[in-house]
């Protein structure tokens, strides 16, 4: 009876096998994370707070032909908008080296280049969504303000508004369900359209003056507070998130509701360890690139040859080929999936969907249809990735993100493979995924951290 159920692939709760000691180190972790995702709601806000933690905890600049030994720590600001980070090994890079990757940006609100008008005595921005959003979500709640402006005369000026307790919010209308009738009719993608993704900027005009004098009151508020004008916005990245912090979720206090988990959640799990390692057997290489939710494009893309750069630079200070250190080198392309939710279970292949408190999901490919744009890794890179995870005691299980035929997704992981890497997806299951309060669970948050660190010193 006993030999008969060990043929069974028997899963379990990842709080069945959780130590006392786990779930106090699970609790620590986890508060600081949701300290990284309050300081971090952009891709530029992430790279700054990696660049002060990693240059705290001893990483230097990466520079061309510096000499680097064993346990020596560096990494490259890709122009403040993505970054890479490694701890060179016991081995040399024609070895391979050991490399996570996530992204740092998520889906959101940018201004569009002309973005302040007045209309009808209201002063507004106007949007460009950023990734995958259903917009309806992000009418009637608080949104927050994040970003840099360049001036004219060269000076970066840095603006956050609506996220201190005393801030102001912005905000963008819907209409009232009294007279939605028409509206309630439309597909859930016309609810509310990109054109209609106007943020409330102001209603207060400045009096005794002409035209657009609710525009001129905002204009007068930005000179005074940034000393900026009108024009400067076309030297701007700024963007709309949702405004407030990461919330305990759940009266047992078990999940995490927040704004741009994806991908900041597996972001950060690569971080922790990687700042605390000693020296591994082989170089550990940490990404967390942009534009992840555009496909990855640009020069902070995972696609850009700024990897190359990196790899190139550490390589040639060790006198080796780039090519044979990617040929032996192995990627865990660490990104969020979809966590099963019993509210829309028509979704899911409950069989093979990832479970909230299983721990990391491992998942073997992603794409659309008959796998279209997946990566899709081979029996190898899957036993290996299985067996390093067992022999470190990561509790992991097995994700596809939904049904076959029902929708699909994507990651970095084509384009690691695509360079000749070992690639494997896994990640934190999340609950709402792109919504503007995505919620994960703590245990399978800490989870991934230990699957990182068990990937960097395999
Ligand atoms: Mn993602
Ligand atoms: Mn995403």
């Amino acid at each position: 009876m006993e030999e008969l159920k060990n043929l069974l692939n028997k899963s379990e709760n990842g709080y069945a096998k959780l130590t006392e000691e786990q779930r106090a180190e699970m609790n620590g972790y986890c508060k600081r994370y949701a300290a990284f995702l309050d300081a971090c709601k952009t891709e530029r806000e992430a790279t700054a707070w990696a660049v002060t933690a990693a240059m705290s905890n001893g990483f230097k600049p990466l520079v061309s032909g510096m000499t680097l030994n064993p346990g020596d720590k560096v990494f490259y600001n890709n122009r403040n908008k993505s970054i890479l980070l490694a701890v060179i090994g016991q081995e040399s890079l024609a070895k391979g080296a050991n490399i996570c990757a996530s992204h740092i940006d998520s889906p959101r609100l940018d201004l569009k280049p002309n973005p302040l008008y007045e209309d009808a005595e209201i002063a507004y921005f106007k949007t460009h969504y950023y990734g995958g959003v259903k917009k309806y979500q992000w009418a009637t709640i608080p949104l927050a303000i994040h970003g840099v402006v360049y001036r004219a005369d060269g000076k970066m000026i840095d603006i956050t508004i609506g996220e201190d307790d005393t801030d102001p919010v912005l905000y963008v209308s819907d209409l009232l369900p009294h007279l939605a009738a028409d509206q309630m009719q439309k597909p859930a993608a016309k609810v509310i359209e990109g054109e209609q993704m106007n943020v409330i900027l102001g209603t207060e005009p400045l009096c005794g003056e002409e035209g657009d004098t609710v525009k001129l009151h905002i204009l007068k508020f930005l000179n005074e507070k940034y000393g900026i004008t009108e024009a400067d916005f076309l030297s701007a990245e700024l963007t709309i998130v949702p405004a407030g912090k990461c919330r305990e979720v759940g009266l047992d206090r078990s999940l995490l509701g927040a704004y741009g988990h994806d991908d900041r959640v597996c972001a950060y799990a690569q971080m922790e360890p990687l700042f605390h390692m000693g020296t591994p057997k082989h170089t550990a290489v940490c990404i967390l690139a942009d534009k992840e939710e555009i496909g990855s494009v640009g020069i902070s893309g995972m696609k850009s040859q700024v990897f190359e750069y990196f790899m190139e630079t550490l390589c040639d200070i060790q006198g080796v080929k780039l090519r044979d250190c990617f040929a032996h080198s192995f990627c865990m392309s660490a990104d969020v999936t979809n966590a099963f939710d019993p509210n829309f279970p028509e979704v899911s292949d409950r069989r093979n969907n990832s479970k909230l408190n299983y721990g990391v999901a491992i998942c073997k490919y992603t794409g659309s249809r008959g796998k279209a744009g997946a990566s899709d890794a081979s029996a190898e890179a899957m036993g290996h990735i299985r067996s390093t995870l067992n022999n470190a005691g990561v509790l992991w299980q097995i994700a596809t993100l939904g049904k076959v035929d029902q929708g699909g997704g994507g990651t970095v992981a084509g384009y690691m493979a695509d360079r000749n890497i070992v690639t494997v997806d896994a990640g934190v299951p999340v609950i709402a995924m792109h919504a503007p309060i995505e919620v994960v669970s703590k245990l399978d948050c800490y989870m991934t951290m230990l699957a990182c660190k068990a990937i960097y010193l395999a």
